[in-house]
């Protein structure tokens, strides 16, 4: 067993302080201020200019539609084309930095972030809709991020000496691979965002950030902090706009030697597609990173303690609205358990409060935009050939104001039925009978993704099979399955879940560098060491 890593998480704002609350209201007010006077915005940044020309567009808040935040200037292909030879012009003046000087920097981008919690923290609650403790424990993950990946720069920069032997000597080292362009989803618009840009710079790689179109503001401010923490202007881009279009191109472009993508499964793969055409001008194989989604399953067997049950199951499938790709989205009840978890889980259900993600209490509230409402929505209405468990319902004064769905639990579905395939991205379960402990563990298998998984039992039996033979990225024992810490619990799946290897963990920036060794006769005949100049 290898010693712990010396890096500690940020830690999460304790809302029972009325201090600490204060503070997040003063941020959420001054946000306002800001918004009514038209400082927030989202537009690319290239070569450290910003530029607010390109496709005009504006983003509302979902809570509260009517309410506009700001304006996001859309790049075109251009602009697009203009960061690539920006980066592609930068990186060998980054590379040539040393890794300790890289891995400061990104540091300082840390610090940049923990010095401005609670705007993030309301700018999250504003754009992407997301409660409180979400967006907290989001900007607490950004921060993570920036330390942890910068501290195992540390660990990996030096060459590595792997045999001494008479007369040779053998390293092992690693090199940036070039243009990273990074893809980033809505749901994790700053963490997941930041902790891929991160990995790209830290590793020595140059990074051109395309955010998602739904949270183009938070990723601008984030960009900012990128240069205030001293990255150069030709080592790092923003260019928000449309995935089709810019995302596209950037993918296709020869001056790109790495794509670090997260989100859908359809776009993942699309990526990979694109990546391995090769066009002219191309120096190499391009590597694809693509974290993608899940249809994650919670089994809850027949001795479980219920009330814990209860608390992971809500918290796993309905916290920001089920829009996480670790979200549970299947749950399957061991035998005579059933029934009575099923009614309890209805009871609790229906008490949840869903509100406005500014509204303290909310343990939810909207999806994204009008887009995911109606396709989850419709997923709902469409699935009338199963049975209803039970739906809830939105605070009257946020209904009809914002994008929400009610939490909506489903009994007895069917393994072939869509509900139980495929991914939904919403506050929507399926439920369905294990007639064992072993038919549970195959019925959660039974999934194309293999993302997060989790287990409430109290039979050290059955917890060893789980162990054993749950075949998730992310195996979670009586407890929530959300929620994963960087370095603590590296995070990432297999099966149609992605490929690469865990974000926040030890393998994951090897992914941004390619390895190289060299070996040097050291007998020295005729070395002229007068020769060095
Ligand atoms: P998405 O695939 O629709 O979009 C992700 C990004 O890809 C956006 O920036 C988008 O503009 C861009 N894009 C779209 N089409 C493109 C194209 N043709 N070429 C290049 N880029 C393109 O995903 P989303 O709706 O933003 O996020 C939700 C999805 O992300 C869910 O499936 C979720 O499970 C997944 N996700 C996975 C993880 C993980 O760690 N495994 C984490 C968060 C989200």
């Amino acid at each position: 067993m290898s010693a712990p890593h010396p890096f500690k998480n940020h830690p999460l704002a304790d809302f029972t302080i009325k201090e600490v609350r204060a503070e997040l209201q003063n941020a959420l007010d001054s946000l306002e201020q800001e918004r009514r006077t038209g400082k927030l915005f989202g537009a690319s940044i290239i070569d450290g200019k910003v530029d607010r020309s390109g496709e005009a567009t504006v983003r509302n808040d979902p809570s509260n539609t009517a309410l506009e935040i700001g304006p996001v200037a859309f790049a075109s292909k251009e602009q697009a084309q203009q960061a690539l030879e920006s980066c592609a012009r930068g990186f060998h003046a980054w590379r040539a930095r040393s890794y300790e000087e890289r891995a400061c920097i990104i540091e300082k981008i840390g610090l940049l972030i923990k010095e401005r919690v609670p705007f993030f923290t309301s700018l999250l609650i504003r754009e992407a809709g997301k409660p409180w403790r979400d967006s907290d424990a989001e900007v607490a993950e950004a921060i993570d991020f920036c330390l942890y990946y910068a501290e195992e720069m540390r660990r990996l920069g030096a060459p590595h000496l792997t045999e001494q032997v008479l007369g040779e000597e053998n390293y092992y080292l690693y090199q940036p691979r070039g243009v990273v362009v990074v893809i980033a989803p809505w749901n994790f618009s700053l963490a997941i965002a930041c902790g891929m840009v991160v990995a790209a710079l830290v590793t020595g790689n140059t990074a051109i950030l395309k955010p998602s179109e739904q949270t183009s503001i938070v990723a601008f401010e984030f960009a900012k902090l990128v240069l205030e923490a001293g990255v150069p202007a030709d080592a790092f881009a923003l260019v928000p706009g449309r995935g089709e279009v810019i995302g596209a191109h950037l993918v296709a472009s020869p001056l790109t030697a790495m794509i670090a993508f997260t989100g859908s499964r359809a776009v993942g793969l699309e990526i990979i597609r694109t990546a391995s055409t090769v066009v002219p001008g191309q120096q190499g194989i391009k590597r694809v990173v693509a974290e993608l989604g899940g249809k994650n399953a919670i089994i809850v067997d027949e001795d479980a303690d219920f009330d814990d049950a209860i608390r992971g199951v809500l918290t796993s499938a309905f916290g920001y609205a089920g829009q996480k790709c670790s979200a549970c989205s299947r749950l399957i009840i061991v035998g005579d358990a059933y029934e009575p978890f099923l009614e309890r889980l209805a009871a609790a259900t229906s008490d949840l409060y869903v509100a406005a993600a500014a509204d303290p209490a909310s343990f939810y509230g909207p999806v994204i935009d009008e887009e995911s409402a109606s396709r989850v929505i419709k997923t709902i209405r469409d699935a009338q050939d199963v049975r209803l468990l039970v739906q809830g319902s939105i605070e009257p004064q946020s209904l009809g104001h914002g994008w929400f769905v009610p939490p909506t639990v489903f009994r007895d579905v069917p393994q072939t039925h869509s509900l139980w395939r495929d991914e939904i991205f919403g506050p929507v379960v399926a439920c369905a009978k294990a007639r064992s402990f072993e038919h549970a563990l195959e019925l959660a298998n039974e999934s194309e993704y293999a993302l997060t998984g989790g287990v409430f039992s109290r039979n050290p039996t059955n917890l060893e099979r789980a162990r054993t033979d749950f075949r998730v990225g992310n195996l979670y024992i009586n407890r929530l399955i959300t929620g994963a810490l960087v370095c603590r619990q590296p995070f990432g799946g297999f099966k149609f879940s992605g490929i690469g290897s865990k974000a926040g963990g030890r393998d994951y920036l090897v992914q941004f560098m390619e390895p190289r060794t060299i070996t040097e006769n050291t007998m020295r005949r005729g070395f002229s060491p007068d020769l060095n100049s």
